[in-house]
């Protein structure tokens, strides 16, 4: 039982140090990782403008190409019905030349609404692009600090890691498992040491009957306050043997 004691009391000292290393780092990662986030975004968002403004340019020429051809059928009716021989020919072309007119009057207004829309999109790839640039440059300056920390913390973060994978398949996975239960809900901290008859995590005493058999190591004793496992002066020290 010592043992196992020992070994989480292990584990907790390599995960300390790990959680000091996560601190340090700060909110750089998650820093990171939003403005990222946030540039994909944009990026896809220019995409999509920028295929709108193609698509509405082809929609102008289009109707460019359309209000040409509608003048042209009236400039050719009107020659046609100065040759015409009879009123029911000269009403048909008439109607034909209103017809021109009305999808011209159309055509103008499709044309206004195509630039208007164009207007405003390539105003908003204006903005996106400058809203691109500046997320690139903070991104750039975030993700260089990053390294920067990783780097330094780098070789003792690994060796930490290695220290960790060493400790965890020695112990019991019912050990492992409530060791990791305690953490989750206490902070990052499950094992603590006894401290002048106090737990070390809270510092509620422990009763005196329950101090005896904690130092017996017999079994893994839950300080009744906080649910921290507490060990012996005796599993501290055997502890830093092991590491
Ligand atoms: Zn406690």
């Amino acid at each position: 039982m010592e043992t196992r004691l020992t070994h989480l009391f292990a584990l907790q000292q390599v995960d300390s140090q790990l959680q000091e290393i996560h601190e340090l780092k700060g909110d750089l990662p998650r820093v990171v990782a939003e403005l990222e986030s946030t540039l994909d975004g944009s990026t896809m968002k220019l995409k999509e403008l920028t295929t709108l403004v193609t698509q509405l340019k082809i929609e102008r020429d289009n109707t460019d190409v359309e209000l040409i051809s509608c003048t042209e059928k009236i400039e050719k009716y009107k020659e046609q019905q100065l040759q015409v021989k009879s009123n029911k020919q000269y009403d048909a072309l008439s109607r034909e030349i209103d017809t021109m007119e009305t999808l011209i009057e159309q055509a103008r207004k499709n044309l206004e609404t195509f630039e208007g829309k164009l207007q405003i999109s390539q105003q908003d790839i204006g903005l996106l692009n400058k809203e691109i640039e500046t997320t690139t440059a903070e991104l750039t300056e975030k993700q260089a600090e990053l390294a920067e920390v990783n780097k330094e913390h780098e070789i003792e973060e690994t060796r930490l890691v290695h220290e960790r994978a060493k400790i965890v398949v020695r112990i019991k996975k019912e050990d492992f498992d409530k060791y990791e239960r305690i953490k989750k809900a206490k902070k990052g901290t499950a094992v603590v040491a006894i401290k002048r008859g106090s737990c070390g995590g809270c510092f509620n005493r422990v009763p005196p009957q329950k101090l005896l058999e904690l130092r017996n190591n017999n079994y893994i004793y839950m300080c009744e306050h906080c649910g921290r496992i507490i060990v012996s002066d005796d599993v501290v020290e055997k502890s830093s043997i092991l590491q």
